[in-house]
């Protein structure tokens, strides 16, 4: 099977699971910053989490897979998204992230149950 997303930690360079929000050298991930850094000289340390959470996918959302299966991320789709300030995204199916479900991804579900 895929391995799970993973992130580096910018003070100790360890992969740390992508739900964590700190290293176990106590370095706290940067969650749901949407502010973005204005970054001089390019430098991969400096690479920040824009948004790291459950989202729903836009609807013109193209070329979107999902980074363990590659199901295509189509909009209206609930899905895990990180973006970070040097312009990645990455989105991961809900099938492959399903031990990540929490208050945020069924509060999105409830919406759209209430919606339709
Ligand atoms: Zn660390
Ligand atoms: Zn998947």
């Amino acid at each position: 099977m895929g391995k799970s997303p993973e992130k580096k930690c910018a003070d100790c360079g360890k992969s740390v699971h992508v739900r964590k929000r700190e290293c176990s050298c106590g370095f706290v991930f940067p969650y749901k910053e949407r502010k973005k850094k204005v970054v001089e000289d390019y430098n991969p340390h400096d690479i920040d989490y824009v948004y790291n959470n459950w989202k729903k996918v836009p609807p013109r959302t193209r070329n979107a897979k999902c980074g363990t299966c590659r199901t295509k991320m189509k909009g209206g789709m609930l899905g895990w998204y990180s973006s970070f300030t040097d312009g990645d995204k990455y989105w991961w199916c809900d099938k492959c992230l399903k031990d990540f479900k929490d208050e945020k991804y069924y509060s999105l579900c409830n919406k759209d149950i209430q919606n339709s």
